[in-house]
């Protein structure tokens, strides 16, 4: 199975195609902002360093984040890994190709999901997940069928990311364009990029990445 990168500025829609591509394909997905809200909520040192830099919308140091992506590339390799939020600056890119040359492993396709800022406040700011099977939902796009009540699992869990306000998702879109979109034409360059339309239906969406996965 293939290794694929999604890239794209928060709210592109990143986690939603990733975990389809978990339930689908068994693939495994490696999300960086999942693991260190992980950290954050079971206390850990580094987690509690690096809450506010989080809710601010910045990003946490490259060295933090390149140790989250060490201990978990080795374990499930062959499954295929959707690299999500990660990497996000030129470092990081760089220090994936080496851990994926390390373990013998190959980045297959870097996906560029292409959205305009315009479509992300209003994603980002109705965004809500159940805490307890991680399934996304939008309060006007795609609301629980009953209310404050997961639809997969039944558990009343809701939770809403301290990040997802328009004050922090301004911060964390800067943090896009300055740090993270350089990794379009570092990529383009490699011959990896795709570009998908990240404002198409989500079908349209999953359809686009199946075929590029499919082609590797
Ligand atoms: P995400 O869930 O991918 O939107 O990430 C949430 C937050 O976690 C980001 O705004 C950053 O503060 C931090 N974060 C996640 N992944 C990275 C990364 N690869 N590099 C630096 N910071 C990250």
């Amino acid at each position: 199975m293939a290794n694929i990168l999604l890239l794209g500025p928060p709210g592109a829609g990143k986690g939603t195609q990733a975990k389809r591509l978990v339930d689908e394909r068994g693939m495994v997905q490696l999300s960086t902002g999942d693991m260190l809200r992980d950290a954050k909520s079971s206390g850990t040192e580094m987690g509690n360093r690096v809450a506010e830099v989080m809710a601010k919308g910045l990003l946490v140091t490259d060295e933090i984040v390149i140790g989250l992506i060490d201990e978990k590339i080795t374990g499930d390799a062959g499954r295929g890994f959707i690299f999500d939020g990660f990497p996000r600056t030129l470092p990081q890119a760089d220090a994936l190709c080496a851990l994926m040359m390390r373990t013998g492993q190959t980045l297959d396709a870097v996906i560029e999901m292409r959205v305009d800022d315009a479509a992300l406040v209003a994603r980002i700011t109705g965004r809500f997940t159940c805490g307890n099977c991680g399934a996304v939902y939008h309060d006007q796009t795609k609301p629980t069928a009953k209310l404050g009540f997961c639809d997969v699992c039944g558990s009343n869990n809701m939770v809403r990311r301290v990040d997802d306000n328009e004050a922090a998702l301004r911060q964390r879109l800067m943090e896009y364009y300055k740090k993270t979109s350089p990794l379009i034409g570092y990529y383009y360059a490699k011959k990896q990029l795709y570009t998908v339309d990240g404002l198409a239906a989500m079908d349209v969406v999953a359809a686009a990445i199946a075929k590029v996965l499919d082609r590797h």
